[in-house]
């Protein structure tokens, strides 16, 4: 069985990290653009950024036969200063048309604020322009809800934005069911310690079904890990799950989302 990575941010990560992705069949893995766990401290840095995420990762990741991609964005951590972020925007177009960039995201909020939202709504605006896939990042603990009713509200009202293209990521049982009934994918990152377990996301997918849901374990610079991917794939299949729907899971729904880039090699089995 092959499994595909859709959130993972290398640059945070070791070669072991490939390593034992490579050994447990992951084939392709997602890196969106974020924080990289310190502030940037000018626009320009985050030139350096998307060009690493774009051209070195994939160097690294293809030594153990991983295709990586990446996504490109002003993320809404650094997106307070509307101004330095609208300097990041005005670059973001010519590294769109690289083959390897998926998209726009992760996008969002952290703190819900005004200034964010403007951002958020900006990078929307930029994605529909040039018809990118959008990826989406919703707010930590207390302000997931509201963050999250935010930009439901902005993308479900806004006439132009087809939610089949359109990921929410770090969805839990109070945010999946009102984006999953608006047509969005969603998108549950499983942690060793804190958010979801491989137990609560497989209760979701029990409850609402595989159609437009995808897994991902968020291995970034804090206590997380690839491998809790494969933890929720053990979990699935321990319930008595069948292999095809393991597979859909796991392999074809991030196949479907990301193929409709244009620019995502791997092809669903049950084409
Ligand atoms: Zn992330």
């Amino acid at each position: 069985m092959k499994i595909i990575e859709p959130h993972v941010h290398m640059i945070a990560r070791t070669v072991q990290d490939y390593e034992r992705m490579a050994r447990m069949h992951t084939v392709a893995i997602c890196e969106p653009a974020f924080w990289a766990g310190y502030d940037r401290t000018s626009p320009q840095a985050f030139h350096d950024y998307f060009t690493h995420i774009s051209e070195f990762e994939p160097t690294r990741a293809a030594q153990y036969l991983i295709d990586h991609y990446c996504w490109i964005c002003i993320n809404p951590k650094e997106a307070e200063d509307v101004a330095f972020s609208r300097e990041v925007i005005s670059f973001m177009p010519e590294f769109l048309k690289k083959p390897n960039v998926l998209g726009i995201g992760e996008i969002g909020l952290n703190k819900n604020t005004r200034n964010e939202m403007i951002i958020f709504e900006e990078q929307v605006e930029l994605a529909l322009k040039l018809d990118q896939l959008i990826w989406i990042h919703t707010p930590h603990l207390q302000d997931k809800l509201k963050g999250t009713k935010m930009m439901l509200d902005y993308l479900a009202g806004h006439g132009g934005v087809d939610p089949a293209r359109v990921c929410f990521d770090h969805t839990e049982e109070h945010t999946l069911p009102m984006l999953h009934e608006k047509g969005f994918w969603c998108a549950m990152t499983v942690y060793p310690v804190t958010k979801n377990s491989p137990e609560r996301v497989i209760d979701l997918v029990e409850k609402f079904g595989l159609d437009r849901m995808i897994v991902d374990a968020s291995g970034d610079w804090g206590p997380s890990d690839p491998a809790t991917l494969h933890d929720t794939l053990f979990q699935m299949r321990l319930r008595g799950h069948s292999d095809k729907s393991v597979e859909q899971l796991f392999y074809n729904n991030p196949c479907r989302f990301l193929g409709q880039s244009g620019k995502f090699k791997p092809q669903p089995m049950d084409a």
